[in-house]
């Protein structure tokens, strides 16, 4: 009875360990064939999808995106700021 009980054990042991086994594989496989999963963004952070792209404040060196920031044209340039008091310091500089 006991080594009934004692072999139903294992075969779960073993079933679970082969799941394991071939989702581990199964994982590797479709790593190996399609390597473009998104496992680490790209270097480049100009284009982000948080509301528009981000712009470094040349005053304090705060990146803000381009659809909050105050902007301004300076010598025919778009520049973006974090706040008004960064663009009117940026004029006296
Ligand atoms: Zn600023």
């Amino acid at each position: 009875m006991f080594r009934l009980l004692f072999r139903f054990l294992i075969l779960v042991v073993l079933i679970a360990l082969i799941r394991y086994l071939f989702a581990v594989v199964s994982r590797a496989i479709s790593q190996t064939f399609n390597p473009h999963t998104p496992s680490r963004a790209s270097s480049a952070p100009s284009s982000g999808n948080l509301g528009g792209e981000l712009k470094q404040d040349p005053v304090c060196g705060t990146y803000v995106s381009t659809q909050t920031s105050v902007k301004k044209t300076i010598n025919g340039e778009l520049v973006h700021f974090c706040s008004s008091d960064c663009r009117d310091k940026f004029k006296v500089a």
